[in-house]
């Protein structure tokens, strides 16, 4: 049996290794769950803050053409608009010319469309013109002089463009904006051949750039977001630039009201957000601290638990260990044999075997070469003895003086004695001289063994291997007297 305290060691540190390795992946799952969910803490609020501008802006997109459509039904509802409207009519009978209605088609009130003939237009690369039209249309009526019907003869149209007011709106809310024309709407609602011709030089492009309030972003972020074919969506896209971070999110125009009418295009908003990505990395860079401090914490614990019992088990080895030979010395023995063997026994219907082991002549022997050498010959004795040991269970003792004990447990006699055999062959292999031994002029060993089942005799064991040792020794010694008990 060796002493436990290599095993404690070994059983310690994989245990703190363990531990560690739990603690580790607790600790990283924690940061790990904690990331997400600041992530999305992060990313909902973005969403609701753009979700917020994209109403701010159908708001003011809707307010700007209620007036103009209010300005435009005012200068309407001017007579002598109306009658400048009625065009000079020559009779077919001769006469004076009259004045009759332009048209007879009936209109109504139209809705705003986008689309109109502006010189030139505004390309991302070229900073031209403005395209887009804003426009509140509003009839005029007269009445026919000719008929006294009222009649429609034209229509007022105040306009703005997409220009003026998504600049007014990205300075007001302090966001950066973009509208974006699709192709299908340029070449089918478009007049402007300028802008047509944008997608014959840029056959890739599949979208024209109507406003930005920053080109530059614009053209990185195209580059980043995959924009939905039907320009809607429910998420925050975060890009980094220039050390800045910017939410980025995107919506339809508003729809033409005509029936089937193609989605004209989208309205980009990005936002600096560099303040709420920098509060939620505080956040979560906080909780990385804490994660590591908490591990760090816990580890230096288990370190120095660790080092607390290694200590203990080698006071705990100093007073079982015999000085001079390295082995167990009595008082561990006496230990063993009290609580340990005594429980297996208990326990188990299991033999314990026991040799007692006496040097020849030893007297003799440090007479003649001196007690240095005396001590020098026990250490090669009880290293020899020691290697009789093969069990983890079994252990080997220095019992006092020139004795040895060795304790098998769950051997019995037939084993014990081929042991005890084999260790009286080692000592006398040593070849250690002994001049003065009256058997062999080599140092020998007698052994007594004993082995026992019972319970009740064990306390008997000891004495009865070494009355077998008593008798071996007048027997002759170098030799091993068993007896099963
Ligand atoms: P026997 O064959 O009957 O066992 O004779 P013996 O001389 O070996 O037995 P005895 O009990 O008469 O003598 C034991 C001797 O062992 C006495 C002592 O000098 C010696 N001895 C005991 N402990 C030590 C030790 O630690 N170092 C040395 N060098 N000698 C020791
Ligand atoms: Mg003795
Ligand atoms: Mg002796």
């Amino acid at each position: 049996m060796r002493l436990p305290v290599g095993k404690t060691v070994r059983k310690n540190k994989k245990m703190i290794i363990c531990s560690s390795l739990v603690i580790l992946a607790v600790d990283l799952t924690f940061l790990y769950i904690n990331y997400i969910s600041l992530r999305d803490t992060m990313f909902s609020t973005l969403l609701q803050q753009a979700e917020r501008h994209q109403d701010e802006f159908t708001l003011n997109l809707k307010m700007a053409y209620n007036s103009m459509l209010q300005m435009s039904t005012l200068i309407t509802s001017n007579g002598d608009l109306s009658k400048a409207l009625l065009k000079e009519q020559q009779p077919e009978n001769g006469g004076e010319p009259v004045k009759q209605a332009a048209t007879t088609k009936q209109s109504f009130h139209k809705t705003y469309q986008f689309g109109s003939l502006e010189s030139s237009p505004y390309l991302l690369s070229e900073n031209k013109q403005s395209y887009s039209w804003l426009r509140g249309v509003s009839p005029v009526w007269a009445v026919d002089p000719s008929t006294n019907d009222k009649v429609y003869v034209g229509a007022v149209e105040i306009s703005t463009t997409f220009k003026d007011i998504v600049k007014l709106y990205a300075k007001l809310f302090r966001v950066d904006t973009a509208v974006l024309l699709n192709k299908e709407h340029v070449r089918n609602r478009m007049w402007n051949e300028t802008t047509k011709a944008y997608f014959e030089q840029h056959p890739n492009a599949n979208h024209y750039v109507e406003v930005t309030t920053s080109p530059r972003l614009l053209a990185k972020i195209l580059s980043q977001v995959f924009i939905r074919n039907d320009y809607k969506t429910d998420t925050i896209k975060v890009i980094y630039d220039k050390y800045s971070y910017y939410s980025v999110y995107y919506f339809p125009l508003p729809e033409n009201e005509e029936q089937n009418a193609e989605l004209p295009g989208f309205m980009l908003i990005w936002e600096d957000v560099s303040d709420q990505v920098a509060h939620y990395a505080k956040n979560f860079f906080v909780n990385m601290l804490l994660a590591a401090l908490a591990f760090f914490l816990i580890e230096s614990g288990l370190i120095w638990l660790l080092n607390r019992e290694t200590r203990l088990s080698a006071a705990e080895q100093c007073a079982a260990i015999d000085e001079l030979t390295g082995l167990f010395n009595r008082r561990y023995l006496d230990d063993l044999l009290d609580n340990e063997l005594h429980r297996t026994l208990r326990s188990q219907d299991a033999p314990l075997s026991l040799i007692i082991c006496d040097v020849d002549y030893f007297k003799r022997y440090n007479d003649t070469y001196g007690h240095k050498a005396g001590d020098e010959c026990l250490q090669q004795i009880a290293d020899s003895l020691r290697l009789q040991a093969r069990r983890s269970s079994d252990c080997v003792a220095r019992y006092g003086g020139e004795e040895f004990v060795i304790v098998l447990p769950r051997t019995d006699i037939h084993a014990a004695i081929d042991i005890a055999e084999t260790a009286r062959k080692a000592v006398l292999s040593l070849n250690i001289p002994h001049a003065s031994s009256s058997i062999v002029p080599v140092v020998t060993v007698t052994l007594g063994v004993a082995c026992t089942r019972q319970l009740a005799e064990y306390d008997n064991l000891f004495e009865a291997a070494d009355r077998n040792l008593y008798i071996a020794k007048n027997n002759g010694r170098n030799r091993i007297e068993p007896l099963k008990i």
